[in-house]
């Protein structure tokens, strides 16, 4: 299997080597240049089997023989060995047909777990295999940081050192990063912003003559194909468990930069029979305007209760586009000059193809809250706030009610305390067992300037030979 970049100028890669870069050199994202498909029979077939046989399933074709089947088997089951439900994704129902899809039972309790446990053990293997070692660089606002750190923290031929705003990630995130203790990992807080931490990242990647001789850097954000990847196999998992492929399905996403979204239209691509896809955002709605009103253009950030999707422009949109657009990267080329001037509206046929299956909702904090109060008044059941929006997205813009609908769980409510004590709950929602100590344990991080050439000195000096 190749993979190609969306803007059609950069040389195709292996699956290995698209696991260990970044973006494309012409600035585009990576996606396989064939997407593999399964029949009805072949998903009817799957039906019952585990999270991790089931993955294996649908990671398999994209490997296409880079990875032994059983080494590649054992990546998968040693990545959910580390979740705290045997189910991996249970579903819980909350109304008529509609379920929620709990992706939040990894180590950080949020669903970027499926994909960074996955590719820190990927990541390992590979690098082993190659006697490579590599320098992994990321920018968080929140939880990417915790779950890439967990991913990779036991990887010997990683360094990792992640970019936080300092003073600006709640204290559960920042301890499930800082009390990480291995000698691999590096926390900076930076002072500065979190759009000042990914400008250090991105220059970072541009421009790599400061890392020790032979050393290269690795994104874990969501441009890193092998996330997307690992992201598909919930869908066809709550598919089979409600039906598919003898009846449809639908989802609805809390999104961001588009990446857990992304991977449940390519599920549809690859056979599994989604009726809609609903994109639920916050205040920070670009994609909402782009899909309902074609006005994709930037605004101010806005800081909202669902801080994991205060994204002003999403990344991986750029993925849907190159399908949007017959796969023709000089149109994406293009129309990516158009929007560094503020706005990018879509061709009608593109906009047509994308209203076929997405729709889409924005919630801002207020009503968020009152979704959280009435869903746990109705059901006992208390959800995150960036779920919260997912469900009433769901409810708002379904179009079957005859279709099962799966709201996507991407954090638990035990990370966001702030807004369930807003929503009427009397005490903080509990922290799992496992991490009851949390604010007891030891911390280490360095609070550094907003100043590059002080960060990748820090870098550097901090890659173990
Ligand atoms: C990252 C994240 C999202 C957004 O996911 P994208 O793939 O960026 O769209 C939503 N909710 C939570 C809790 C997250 O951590």
């Amino acid at each position: 299997m190749k993979y190609i970049s969306t803007r059609g100028q950069a040389p195709a890669l292996s699956f290995e080597d698209v696991v260990l870069t970044g973006l494309a050199p012409d600035g585009g994202l990576y996606v396989p240049e064939t997407l593999p498909t399964f029949s009805a029979e072949e998903i009817a077939s799957w039906a019952g089997l585990s999270y991790q046989d089931l993955a294996f399933k649908v990671i398999a074709p994209f490997v296409g023989g880079d990875i032994p089947d059983a080494d590649l088997k054992k990546i998968i089951d040693d990545s959910y060995e580390t979740f705290h439900h045997d189910a991996i994704a249970p579903l819980v129902q909350t109304g008529h047909n509609e379920w929620i899809l709990e992706l939040f039972q990894g180590p950080t309790l949020a669903f970027k777990d499926f994909a960074l446990q996955f590719l820190g053990n990927l990541l390992d293997y590979i690098l082993k295999k190659r006697e490579q070692k590599v320098v992994v660089m990321g920018a968080t606002s929140g939880d990417t940081g915790s779950a890439a750190i967990e991913g990779c923290c036991h990887c010997d031929n990683i360094d990792i050192f992640i970019l936080h705003p300092h003073q600006r990630v709640s204290d559960v995130q920042r301890r499930q990063m800082t009390s990480v203790l291995t000698d691999n990992v590096h926390n900076i807080a930076l002072e500065g912003n979190f759009d000042d931490c990914q400008n250090m990242v991105k220059s970072s990647f541009g421009d790599q003559s400061f890392l020790p001789e032979g050393r290269q850097l690795v994104a874990v954000n969501s441009i890193n194909w092998a996330r997307i990847m690992a992201q598909i196999v919930y869908y066809f998992y709550a598919g089979t468990a409600l039906g598919a492929p003898n009846r449809p399905v639908a989802f609805s996403v809390p999104t961001g930069n588009f990446g857990d979204i992304f991977a449940g239209y390519l599920a549809s691509k690859m056979g599994l029979p989604i009726d809609q896809l609903i994109v639920a955002t916050n205040a920070n709605d670009i994609l909402h305007r782009c899909i309902s009103d074609n006005d994709h253009s930037k605004k101010e950030l806005v800081h909202s209760l669902s801080p994991s999707m205060d994204i002003m422009v999403s990344s991986n949109f750029e993925r849907l586009l190159f399908d949007l657009y017959d796969r023709d990267g000089a149109a994406i080329g293009e129309l990516v000059e158009e929007f560094k001037s503020g706005s990018m509206p879509l061709s009608d046929a593109a906009l047509e193809k994308m209203r076929s299956l997405f729709s889409s909702y924005r919630l801002d904090d207020d009503a968020m809250i009152e979704v959280i109060r009435k869903v746990f008044d109705d059901t006992g059941y208390l959800l995150d706030p960036h779920t919260a929006i997912g469900v009433e997205a769901a409810r708002k813009v379904r179009k079957r009610s005859d279709i099962p609908m799966v709201c996507l769980a991407t954090a638990s409510p035990a990370k966001f305390p702030e807004a369930a004590r807003k929503a009427g709950q009397s005490e903080d929602p509990a922290l799992p067992h496992s991490m009851q100590d949390l604010f007891d344990r030891e911390e280490r991080y360095t609070v550094q300037p907003n100043d590059l050439s002080v960060i990748q000195q820090f870098v550097a000096n901090n890659t173990r030979a």
